[in-house]
């Protein structure tokens, strides 16, 4: 087997991410379902300066991906990819809300 190359994550660009998903998108931003396509589950995000989509791997490792400048410019090299809305839609996923069931999982390779 071979081992996974883990991908570059600093703790304070995680930290300052989830707290801007969970104080300011969750709470301040319009998260619209979209439904799933090819085993992706989509999110519009609306509240900050421009709509973006959030298209979340139903199975898999894949990386949740998002349009937004931070997804392509910055979180890459930061947080493994995962953007303050990729971050707010998983959560929302948490909630009991989504039908493919709590997608949060995603998040863990963040944390650890
Ligand atoms: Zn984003």
């Amino acid at each position: 087997m071979t081992p996974t190359k883990k991908l570059p994550i600093r703790a304070s660009a995680r930290d300052d991410r989830f707290f801007r998903a969970s104080h300011h998108v969750l709470k301040r931003y319009e998260l619209n379902r979209l439904g799933v396509s090819d085993g992706w589950l989509r999110f519009e995000v609306k509240g900050g300066h421009m709509p973006y989509e959030v298209c979340i791997p139903l199975e898999g490792d894949a990386t949740p991906t998002c349009t937004c400048p931070d997804a392509k410019n910055h979180a890459p090299r930061l947080t493994a990819g995962f953007c303050k809305h990729i971050i707010a839609c998983l959560l929302r996923t948490s909630d009991g809300s989504c039908p493919e069931g709590d997608l949060s999982y995603h998040l863990l390779d963040l944390m650890l």
